[in-house]
């Protein structure tokens, strides 16, 4: 017999079959913080969230699969898109465009899912704007300037202007936690992950998000 994985984290009202709209986590950091590492955590901690797969006119890196890292498309691909008002935000980052596709949201969340979005502050403010209720922002913070950096070198492995254009990058993206919800500043990756999905489990349980919860408490009462 094979026992079936529980999550680490709890969606204790779904045990309940009680109805519930599903939330945006957003998760914004500068290039570096460990961002992308965090979010598959994530995704693999819990059944109930799923990953928004952007658009981007960037090319694809080596390894990257479209369709499941993003979906790539040209520059008149993603004009159309955003004409058409398929994308629920998008924005210019670096040389580059990028988009959420809006229908898989929307699916998610009137079915209860919620979904997880790696995508910068431009994203996270204007996703806040349209859907105001549903999104919990979450900003990840690297341990320290020279840590960044250390990284950010590491990983760029070209030119020092390349690094300085990137460190410069990371200030300005940096300088907007004050508008997320959360801060979790990545000094110990398991510690980061716990905080993460402790927050998934506290959004979860809000009573603004729990569309069963009148029928629910109605029904009890009746027998009391
Ligand atoms: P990269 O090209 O390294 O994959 O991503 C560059 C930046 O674009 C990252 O900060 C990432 O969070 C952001 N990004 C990725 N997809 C989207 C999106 O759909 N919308 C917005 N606003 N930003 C995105």
């Amino acid at each position: 017999m094979t026992r079936k994985q529980p999550d680490s984290t709890t969606d204790a009202n779904a045990e309940l079959h009680m109805a519930r709209r599903g939330l945006l986590y957003i998760i914004s950091s500068p290039s570096g913080a460990g961002k992308t590492t965090l979010a598959r955590r994530l995704l693999a901690a819990d059944r109930n969230i799923a990953m928004s797969v952007s658009v981007t006119t960037r090319p694809a890196r080596p390894g990257e699969r479209d369709g499941v890292d993003y979906r790539f498309v040209d520059a008149d691909g993603f004009e159309s898109m955003k004409e058409r008002g398929e994308l629920l935000e998008w924005a210019r980052v670096f040389d580059n465009h990028y988009g959420t596709p809006r229908a898989p949201v929307e699916a998610a969340i009137l079915a209860g899912k919620d979904v997880l979005f790696d995508i910068d502050w431009q994203g996270a403010q204007q996703l806040s704007e349209k859907m105001p209720g549903d999104v919990v922002r979450v900003f990840v913070l690297p341990p320290s300037g020279p840590v960044l950096e250390e990284r950010l070198r590491v990983r760029a492995q070209d030119s020092p202007e390349t690094v300085a254009r990137r460190m410069a990058a990371a200030s300005s993206e940096i300088s907007h936690w004050p508008e997320y919800d959360y801060v979790i500043v990545n000094s110990d990756l398991e510690t980061s992950v716990n905080s993460a999905l402790a927050i998934l489990t506290a959004e979860r349980l809000k009573r603004a998000r729990l569309l069963g919860l009148s029928a629910f408490v109605r029904d009890m009462r009746a027998v009391l």
